[in-house]
């Protein structure tokens, strides 16, 4: 991805544990690496296409000055979060804060706090089986929407299946989501669960039914086998009514650990129950 960089861009402001920082202020100096695709701009020379570097600096510049912050970690993980969130063609940035005045108390160059953030993409399953399913759905979509963490959000068809599992209940109605998030996996996870209690989700039997399910399929390439997160979803493979749906979104998308796009794995799953089926008559 292309760069745009900002060095040392020095701010004037207050944050610091003591009491007197906050009140006399010292200065800061700020590195900023923004992600971007300057294709575009650069072809056409225009300004409009790209980030202006000078709107950055003096937001940055601005935010510093009116917010106040006892550490350089939290100055920058706001910061961070606001450009990415004002500056919409800025898909990841490295962010540094440099405190050169810093209360020591014996000769230094600088300390710093360097992060990295950015828009991650994911894929969520989403289904229903209880009460008015589709409305269920469509209301949990609509507030992933409007979360602002959230965003470039694309459903697939919803479609109805077979409860899966074992149990005996009613058939379900099943999605998928693709969206961007600046949430970490374990954030995402929170805010899913939330959403599922706002539908009146009670977990009383696993695989029972249920109001509302939302669960992570694919958070970028990352992976994960702790039980609280298991990324990419750990029975995923060996389900049609997550991959027909994800692969309506996403049909080339590779899991990271099996190695195989998600229509390969729908087009193995389904020639596995088809074998199946057969072998049944
Ligand atoms: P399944 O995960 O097999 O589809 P389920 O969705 O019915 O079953 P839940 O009752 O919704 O299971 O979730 C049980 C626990 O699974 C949650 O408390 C959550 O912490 C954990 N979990 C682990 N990995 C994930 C994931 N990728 N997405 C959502 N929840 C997950
Ligand atoms: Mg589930
Ligand atoms: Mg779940």
């Amino acid at each position: 991805m292309d760069e745009i960089r900002i060095e040392n861009l020095e701010v004037y402001a207050g944050h610091g544990v003591f009491e007197e920082e906050n009140a006399a202020g010292q200065p800061f100096f700020v590195n900023v690496v923004l992600y971007m695709d300057t294709r575009e701009a650069g072809l056409q020379d225009n300004l409009t296409l790209s980030t202006h570097y000078g709107e950055v600096s003096q937001f940055i510049n601005r935010y510093l000055k009116e917010h106040t912050f006892h550490l350089i970690e939290a100055a920058a993980e706001h910061i961070a979060e606001q450009i990415l969130l004002h500056f919409p063609l800025v898909h990841a940035l490295d962010l540094e804060i440099k405190k050169p005045r810093a209360p020591i108390g014996l000769p230094f160059g600088s300390v710093s706090v360097k992060i990295s953030r950015g828009w991650k993409k994911a894929y969520l399953g989403i289904g229903s089986n209880l009460g008015d399913k589709r409305k269920f759905v469509e209301e949990a979509i609509e507030k992933i929407k409007k979360n602002p963490e959230i965003r470039k959000v694309r459903t697939s068809e919803l479609i109805v299946t077979e409860p899966y599992g074992g149990v005996k209940q009613d058939v379900f109605l099943n999605g998928a989501i693709e969206l961007e998030t600046l949430y970490f996996p374990e954030e995402l996870l929170h805010f899913l669960q939330f959403v599922e209690k706002e539908a009146g989700r009670e977990r009383k039997i696993h695989w029972g039914p249920r109001t509302l399910d939302l669960d992570i399929l694919f958070y970028e390439k990352f992976v994960s086998d702790e039980s609280v997160l298991t990324v990419p979803h750990p029975d995923m493979q060996n389900r049609e009514f997550v991959l027909k749906p994800l692969a309506e979104l996403c049909p080339y998308y590779v899991h990271p650990v099996l190695l195989k796009s998600v229509r390969q794995l729908l087009e193995e799953l389904q020639e596995k129950s088809s074998v199946q089926k057969n072998a049944d008559v």
